[in-house]
């Protein structure tokens, strides 16, 4: 524990509604009338069961102190425990949080995990801390909300700059608190204290078993398709990797510098070992190359899109050159509303978030299975668990869509809610 830290017990304050939530809102008000919920329904479904809030106060390196203020939403727990990452971010707000919360209720319910949603956050600059204060933060978050988390009751994750030596950090801090080991009660550790093997690749890995079924269910031949990746970081590096392993070409993939383009399609690993060296997409110049603007990746002349970067990247402003028939959202919200309506009506098949990057929450929940059994799964039993869980709900997300003739989208929404809102009326709590 560090010295001199002023722990401040969470509050509880008033449930509100946020702007960030809209997005989020429409989806889940088109999917309700799909499925015929009733206005009082859908209400008690908005409405985030705690909102917590806390000031947390450290010790700084030079001397004095700094104070943030932190969140921990617990959207719904109808489901099981709820569950959700911790950001520490310098936009973190209570808005934020709330509605990051109720897309975590949406993704567990989409895949089928016995979670419910939760989501945390610190309104910080991490970049401004020593490795030390940050982790005075992580200690400090986790006695402020101590007696609101646990392995029944709330379990958080690494999210936006907070890694698995955080969680490791957080745990420790929490272990000391009840005076027991308690391993499952946050995931994303590192494996040396019980984190799963393929959790760093289980995002991509999800998205890219979504993606196969969906191409076996098309009889589209991989071979005979080409892909572009938006983003080269942990999520995105993997999909290129799988994407070319799967021998779809792979004939852009760009990086905050820019894009790297190649017609004939790219050497991904070469590419990736490029950037692991010099920090970017845009040094690995060869034979064939073209080197363009970071924007230019979302408009390549590719049948899928991947974007695994940032939100908001297909709007109005670039959405009539968008040339892709197939877009894998591995980032949370890259379309905005507008964009997904318009390419739902050109026949582009968009395969959504709370369905593309649920592997890493899936892979979180066989995480917190190993440690509540004290079992090891191997990083290839994971991997054939994660594929048959992904799998499972692209069936189940593709079926309602083709009976219902609605999007993908529309569809995982409308099957979560249903999945969350059966949950609430069998607790009798509507
Ligand atoms: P990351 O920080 O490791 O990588 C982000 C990548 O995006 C970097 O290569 C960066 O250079 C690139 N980038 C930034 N701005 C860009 C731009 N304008 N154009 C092109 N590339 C740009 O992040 P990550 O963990 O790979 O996550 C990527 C996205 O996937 C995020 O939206 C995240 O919320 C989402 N996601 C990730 C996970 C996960 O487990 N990693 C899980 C769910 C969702």
């Amino acid at each position: 524990m560090g010295t001199g830290t002023v722990p401040t017990r969470a509050t509880r304050i008033s449930t509100t509604y946020m702007a960030a939530f809209q997005y989020f809102k429409q989806n889940i008000h088109k999917s309700a009338r799909l499925i015929g919920l009733t206005d009082a329904e859908l209400e008690a479904f908005q409405k985030p069961d705690r909102i917590l809030h806390a000031d947390l106060t450290i010790p700084l390196d030079e001397g004095g102190t700094a104070t943030f203020p932190a969140y921990r939403v617990q959207f719904n727990n109808a489901r099981g425990p709820y569950k959700g990452g911790i950001r520490f971010h310098p936009g973190a707000d209570e808005d934020e949080v709330s509605a990051l919360s109720a897309i975590m209720a949406v993704k567990c319910a989409v895949v089928g995990i016995p979670f419910g949603g939760a989501k945390g956050g610190v309104a910080v600059d991490p970049k401004k801390l020593s490795q030390k204060e940050i982790f005075e933060l992580a200690r400090a978050y986790v006695r402020a909300f101590s007696e609101w988390l646990g392995p029944d009751i709330d379990i958080p994750a690494p999210d936006m700059y907070t890694t698995p030596e955080i969680m490791a950090v957080m745990l420790d801090e929490y272990e000391r608190i009840v005076g027991k080991s308690l391993p499952a009660m946050i995931t994303g550790k590192p494996l040396s204290i019980g984190g799963s093997a393929g959790r760093d690749t289980a995002t991509a890995d999800g998205a890219i078993a979504v993606l196969s079924a969906l191409l076996l269910e098309r009889s589209i031949d991989a071979s005979h398709i080409s892909a572009a990746v938006q983003g080269a970081g942990n999520a995105g590096a993997q999909a290129a990797r799988l994407l070319q392993t799967m021998a779809i070409k792979v004939i852009a993939l760009a990086d905050s510098k820019g894009t790297l383009m190649k017609e004939t399609g790219l050497d991904v690993a070469a590419v990736l070992a490029t950037k692991e060296f010099s920090g970017s997409v845009l040094d690995a110049v060869s034979d064939g190359t073209r080197l363009a603007d970071a924007s230019a990746v979302i408009t390549t002349a590719a049948d899928i899109f991947v974007p695994a970067a940032l939100e908001e990247q297909i709007t109005k402003a670039n959405i009539a050159a968008v040339k892709a028939s197939i877009i894998l959202e591995i980032a949370n919200g890259p379309l905005t509303p507008e964009a997904d309506e318009y390419l739902a009506a050109r026949g582009v098949v968009v395969i959504p978030d709370v369905l593309a990057n649920a592997g890493g929450v899936t892979v979180s929940y066989f995480e917190w299975m190993q440690n509540r059994m004290g079992e090891r799964w191997s990083r290839t039993n994971v991997k054939t668990k994660l594929q048959g869980a992904m799998c499972d709900a692209y069936r189940e997300v593709a079926d309602f869509a083709a009976d219902r003739g609605v999007t993908l989208r529309q569809a995982a929404y409308a099957l979560a809610l249903t999945k969350i809102i059966e949950a609430m009326k069998a607790r009798g709590r509507i």
